[in-house]
C-alpha cells in the first residue's frame, strides 16, 4: 500500500488558481484505504472546490489510479470528463503520473506521497520499504532495516538502543531489535551471522 496524506485545502486551491472546469479522480484502493481519495472524500473536495467558486464537471473513482488503462476508460464511468480543462486526482504520486500519462489537459495531485507501508489488524505501517532495487528482507525474518532502521543499518544495532527503542526515534521500536526476536523465535538466528556489504540502498 502507498501511504498518502491529503493536502491542506489552501495548497490545492493553490495549485489550481487558473484552473476551472475540473474533473475529480479518487483510487478505490490505497487512496481508498487511506480515505485520502475514496468517494467520501472525492465528494468532500467537490463540494469545497465549488464552495470556492470552481466549477466541477464531474468525478470518477477507478479501481486504482495508478492503473487506468486509457482516458476512454474514464471515459465510460463519466463522459463529463471531456468536459474538462484540468483533472485533480487524489491518489499517490503514481496515481497522479499514470493519469497524466493518458491525458493532454494538465493533471494535478491532491495528495502527499509518503512511503511504501501497509495496514493491519487496524494499525497502519509506514515506512515498510523504500524499494531499494536489492531485497534482504527474507534474510532478516520479514522485516526491512533498510526502511525501518534510520541508520539503514544492515549488520546489526547500532548499540544506541534503550529499552529496545531506536536511539533516533524513541517513539518507535529498535528494529533490529524485532530482527532479533523474530529471528529467535523462528530459529533462524544463523542468518545474522552473514555480513552484508554496503549498498547505496535508497539510490537505485
Ligand atoms: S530490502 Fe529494499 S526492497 Fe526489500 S523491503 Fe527493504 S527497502 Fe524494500
Ligand atoms: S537504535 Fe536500532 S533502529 Fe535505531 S538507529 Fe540504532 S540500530 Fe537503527
Amino acid at each position: 500500500m502507498i501511504i498518502t496524506s491529503a493536502k491542506p485545502l489552501e495548497e490545492i486551491l493553490a495549485l489550481l488558481k487558473d484552473e476551472d472546469d475540473i474533473f475529480v479522480i479518487g483510487c478505490n484502493v490505497c487512496a481508498a484505504k487511506l480515505k485520502t481519495g475514496g468517494e467520501p472524500e472525492v465528494l468532500e473536495i467537490c463540494r469545497r472546490l465549488e464552495g470556492h467558486g470552481k466549477r466541477v464537471v464531474g468525478w470518477a473513482l477507478p479501481t486504482a489510479a495508478c492503473s487506468v488503462r486509457s482516458f476512454e476508460s474514464l471515459a465510460q464511468k463519466n463522459e463529463k470528463i471531456n468536459e474538462a480543462h484540468c483533472i485533480l486526482v487524489m491518489g499517490c504520486g503514481s496515481g497522479v503520473s499514470t493519469v497524466a500519462s493518458v491525458t493532454e489537459v494538465p493533471v494535478y495531485g491532491s495528495n502527499n506521497t509518503l512511503s511504501l507501508g501497509g495496514s493491519s489488524e487496524g494499525k497502519l505501517l509506514s515506512g515498510q520499504c523504500i524499494m531499494c532495487g536489492n531485497c534482504t528482507i527474507s534474510e532478516f525474518g520479514g522485516l526491512c532495516s533498510k526502511s525501518q532502521c534510520p541508520k539503514g543499518l544492515l549488520n546489526g544495532p547500532c548499540g544506541g538502543a534503550v529499552d529496545g527503542m531506536c536511539e533516533v526515534n524513541r517513539e518507535n521500536d529498535c528494529v533490529w531489535n524485532l530482527i532479533y526476536e523474530r529471528l529467535k523465535k523462528i530459529k533462524r538466528l544463523d542468518l545474522l551471522y552473514s555480513i552484508h556489504a554496503p549498498q547505496e540502498h535508497g539510490f537505485k
